[in-house]
């Protein structure tokens, strides 16, 4: 971050000063794990449901922070007295953005393939100059200003995904961290049990759009009809990236290698260049377009631009990650989360690296579907018998409807087996497993991740 005094920084929240010196200097990091502080830094106490920050606030002091920024006072600790910490590191978040004129702000949103775009974007920035991204997903009120905050005098550009649970987060987000290119990939059903509709997911998504000044830039999905639309609910210049032949950076001829992996003609405005992804599934390249889009925006010449996104690689866990093990079995470790949409891509990217093996589906729950839970996993059974998947292991009675949505396709010739819990399912592989099988495990968030650690380790 830039330093700011207490003073300035107490303004910056609308806080009061306890025990502190104004004049004193912040400097970073700003934590909320009083371990991770260090001289110079901010401690902030949030009053949780497990854990007081503030019982840890003298514990911060002690390791160099120069105040603690919290919501009561602390005998003996230099305090930042605010209503609400949170929102107090959002404020904060914005007076370090603000003060940062040389930072281009990227923010991104869709139903899927924000952490995995997001990751993509930021390899190409870090080409053109120091830049922000957050691990992982980050994509909410805590972990939105805690990455901005990381920002500093050096840095050109910051990449945050923007995640939405609910009209309104979006703007939220966009409010603490103003981006000046926004980037929408798609309107899934992930979520819907919240938001009701599709409709109205293309709505808060729409946000991100909307939050744009007149000299940024609307990143959208030419393929995506919700996410097209968007381009009347923004003041800034559109560009738009897909296969339709409308649109301004497109990929055509699209290939996939017997890994899964695509190759395509890049066509741009400047001209056309072959590209070859080195990532797995056809979905990527949409992501890979999306990051086209925005790197040649930010003037990175056709060539390198070419050279780069052949160069892109993963950065975030359990996302697409296809390993050979010396067994002569490939997994596909997509089980960070899943939706319908999600899933779907990735069953298709099975489907396309059958070898001599079978292909093996372990299909976990997938959550916050609402009233679409049924047909939402029945769906994607379906799809996984249509695309000719032999063997489907669904985990967790809960997710049953994918088993029937595959056996109801009449003329399948695979087999599906439901499994009480990851243990289980792990069990059946170990026996089953043979050279040339390809599997891959998904499901939401932790319910199939001991599978693919367990086939990971196991040797075979
Ligand atoms: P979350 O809401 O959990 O943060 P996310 O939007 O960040 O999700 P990622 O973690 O990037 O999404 O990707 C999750 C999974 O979504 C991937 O592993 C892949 O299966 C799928 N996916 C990635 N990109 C796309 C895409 N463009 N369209 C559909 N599915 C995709
Ligand atoms: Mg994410």
């Amino acid at each position: 971050m830039i330093a700011l005094t207490l003073a300035e920084l107490a303004t910056a929240v609308d806080g009061r000063l306890v025990g502190a010196d104004p004049t004193a200097r912040v400097r970073g990091p700003v934590e909320f794990d009083s371990r991770k502080v260090r001289p110079g830094g901010l401690f902030v106490a949030f009053d949780g449901e497990k854990v007081d920050g503030h019982d840890y606030a003298a514990r911060a002091v002690a390791g160099g922070a120069v105040a603690v920024l919290g919501t009561r006072e602390v005998p003996g600790v230099p305090m930042v007295l605010v209503a609400d910490a949170l929102a107090a590191m959002g404020r904060l978040a914005r007076a370090v953005v603000d003060r940062l004129p040389g930072l281009t702000v990227i923010g991104i949103t869709g139903s899927s393939g924000k952490t995995t775009t997001k990751d993509l974007i930021a390899q190409l920035t870090v080409r053109l100059g120091p830049t922000v991204a957050p691990p992982g997903s980050f994509n909410n009120e805590l972990g939105h200003p805690y990455t901005a905050l990381q920002a500093g005098p050096e840095t050109r550009f910051l990449v945050l995904e923007k995640g939405a649970r609910g009209l309104g987060h979006v703007r939220y987000l966009c409010d603490v961290v103003p981006p000046r290119i926004s980037v929408v990939l798609n309107v899934g059903v992930a979520h819907i049990g919240e938001f009701g509709s599709r409709e109205t997911i293309a709505l808060a998504k729409g946000e991100l759009v909307e939050a744009l000044p007149v000299d940024g830039l609307a990143v959208l999905n030419a393929d995506d009809p919700l996410v097209a639309a968007m381009a009347d609910r923004t003041r800034a210049r559109v560009v738009r990236y897909g296969e339709a032949v409308d649109a301004d950076v497109r990929a055509t001829d699209v290939t996939l290698d017997e890994r899964g992996r695509p190759s395509y003609t890049l066509v741009t405005p400047e001209g056309s260049v072959p590209v070859r992804l080195g990532l797995t599934g056809r979905h990527q390249v949409s992501n890979s377009l999306a990051a086209a889009a925005v790197a040649r925006e930010l003037g990175m010449p056709l060539t390198d631009l070419a050279e780069a996104l052949g160069g892109l690689g993963l950065v975030s866990t359990r996302r697409m990650d296809v390993f050979d093990r010396p067994d002569g079995v490939t997994v596909i470790d997509d089980s960070y989360n899943a939706n319908p949409a999600s899933m779907a891509v990735a069953l298709r990217a099975l489907a396309g690296m059958r070898r001599d093996g079978r292909t093996i589906a372990v299909l976990g729950y997938m959550a916050e579907l609402g009233p679409f839970e049924v047909d939402g996993h029945r769906e994607v059974g379906r799809l996984a018998a249509e695309l000719g998947v032999d063997r489907l292991l669904v985990v967790d009675a809960a997710a049953a409807p994918i088993q029937a949505g595959a056996t109801a396709v009449g003329n399948w010739g695979g087999e599906s087996v439901l499994l009480t819990d990851q243990a289980a399912a792990v069990e059946v592989l170990r026996s089953e497993l043979r050279p040339g099988d390809v599997v891959l495990v998904k499901g939401s968030r932790y319910r199939t991740w001991e599978v693919a650690d367990a086939l990971r380790v196991d040797t075979g």
